[in-house]
């Protein structure tokens, strides 16, 4: 009991209970809206039933939802591995209202749930509300029998929710667990709000309002419900947990890491392992829903994620290709959840395995650079851009990537210098074509390399003369 695949089971069955139509997840590439890199919440795929573009025969929805927050406004990358409760990869379970339910009814079903079904104790909660929110301060009040100083009342936009700069939009209160005094961190609101003891587990958002235009905000005439709870942090909480790593789907893949690597997720090996089952997810779950990697857009994403975990793979020791034998492990954890994942297996599979013998051909001689090229560097320096530029140009190291590998010794990287040099390189490229006369296929390079820089490419070209691919 209480693993991660019957709490999913526990919220869609409670909903379920409670009037909601069990709707699949939408895909990771959202089909409705091609300004966001990845789905990133539970309300995408019903964007346009809140807005009223479409119809559906039920006013109730619940779901489980595949998120990425790697790319775009919502960018958890450099948090994984670090903070106890981020990934790039999670689940978000919601329950939804299309001009149903409002406020009330919306805090009585959540405070049941986890109060109730998952019989967390009261005295663990807090919660917040937007600052004049008045009317949901009272609720929880009266609902939850939250003492006042247990409802905080937070003016910024952190509690206040807008699709874009028009459309619905509202108040919204979340939900806080106390993972107590041992850990560092302040409750919401405060000003080390950022650490881990308080976690915020559900986000209720009220959709009240519509925003017409800059100052023009009219109520809308049957308010709706969006809510949204990272199933790996009430997972946490409800094993015992403080850290979302330390759950049974995570322990099974970072059991299948520690096998296949050879070593133990302890000291400084610990966020290596979490980074790759995290990336694993990420990754697998992208290739299944038909992202592959590449250097632009979404695949280039996709790519850095890839890489990242390949990096800490090489860190733990791991000789040979490692993220393609966790697949299994994973298949083994969310595969019966999500169909999708069983059925791309052999994809995914060879996905992996080939971007990391790719990646492997360079990665060695990259860090015999970056080693050099930091060994003097301590605490505080930066990385010249110019040398995080090399890495990028010469060896297929994505800027994060290079990032991340100076983190754990709080060496940073001048970005200013990255920039420079990037910006550079294209204007000389650009300058070596000029006059060559054939202006359209000018035109097509130019934005091409613009958008990837030039030099995965040529990467390529080079990996195929040798027979990699
Ligand atoms: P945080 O402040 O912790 O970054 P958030 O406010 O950005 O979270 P929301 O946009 O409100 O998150 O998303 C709804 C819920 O999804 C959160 O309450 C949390 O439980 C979960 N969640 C958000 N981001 C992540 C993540 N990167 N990894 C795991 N769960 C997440
Ligand atoms: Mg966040
Ligand atoms: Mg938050
Ligand atoms: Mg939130």
């Amino acid at each position: 009991m209480n693993s991660v695949n019957d709490i999913r089971k526990a919220f869609l069955d409670y909903f379920a209970r409670n009037g909601h139509e069990v709707v699949a997840s939408g895909p990771l590439v959202p089909d409705n809206d091609p300004t966001l890199m990845f789905t990133n919440a539970g309300m995408v795929q019903f964007k346009n039933v809140f807005t009223g573009l479409e119809k559906r025969p039920y006013s109730r929805a619940v779901t489980s939802q595949k998120c990425v927050r790697a790319g775009g406004k919502h960018n958890d990358l450099d948090n994984v591995g670090y903070t106890a409760r981020h990934h790039t990869f999670f689940e978000m379970l919601g329950n939804f209202s299309f001009g149903d339910y409002f406020k009330e009814t919306a805090i009585e079903l959540a405070w049941e749930l986890i109060t109730k079904e998952y019989g967390l104790p009261a005295e663990k909660l807090l919660v917040t509300v937007y600052h004049t929110d008045d009317d949901a301060f009272d609720l929880w009040k009266k609902i939850a029998g939250l003492p006042e100083d247990r409802i905080i009342r937070i003016p910024t936009h952190d509690n206040f929710w807008a699709m874009g700069d028009t459309g619905p939009c509202g108040p919204c209160s979340e939900i806080f667990y106390d993972h107590g005094e041992g850990i560092p961190g302040g409750p919401p609101g405060s000003p080390d709000e950022d650490g881990d003891r308080f976690i915020e587990i559900w986000n209720l958002v009220f959709m009240q309002y519509e925003q017409l235009a800059v100052d023009d905000r009219i109520d809308l005439p049957r308010p709706s419900i969006d809510t949204g709870m990272g199933l790996e942090r009430i997972a946490a909480v409800l094993q015992g947990e403080h850290n979302n790593y330390d759950i049974d789907l995570f322990r099974h893949l970072i059991a299948a890491s520690e096998e296949f690597s050879g070593t133990k997720a302890e000291g400084e090996h610990a966020a290596s392992h979490r980074v790759i089952a995290d990336h694993l997810r990420a990754s697998s779950f992208l290739i299944a829903d038909g992202v592959l990697p590449s250097n632009e857009g979404r695949g280039y994403v996709l790519r850095r994620i890839m890489r990242r975990a390949m990096r800490h793979a090489e860190f733990l020791g791991a000789k040979d290709p490692l993220m393609y034998r966790l697949v299994p492990a994973l298949v083994q954890e969310m595969g019966q959840a999500y169909p999708e994942l069983s059925r791309a297996q052999p994809l995914i599979t060879e996905t992996l395995h080939l971007e990391e013998r790719r990646f492997r051909k360079t990665l060695d001689r990259g860090l015999a650079l970056l080693n050099d090229a930091s060994a003097r560097l301590s605490e505080g320096d930066a990385l010249p851009g110019e040398t995080a530029f090399k890495l990028y140009d010469t060896y297929g190291f994505p800027v994060d990537l290079t990032q991340d590998a100076l983190r754990r010794r709080g060496v940073s990287v001048d970005m200013e210098g990255f920039n420079k040099a990037m910006e550079r390189q294209r204007a000389e490229a650009r300058a070596k074509w000029a006059g060559s006369g054939d202006q359209a296929t000018e035109a097509v390079w130019f934005s091409i390399r613009d958008k990837h820089g030039a030099t995965d490419f040529l990467g390529y070209e080079t990996e195929k003369a040798e027979g990699v691919v």
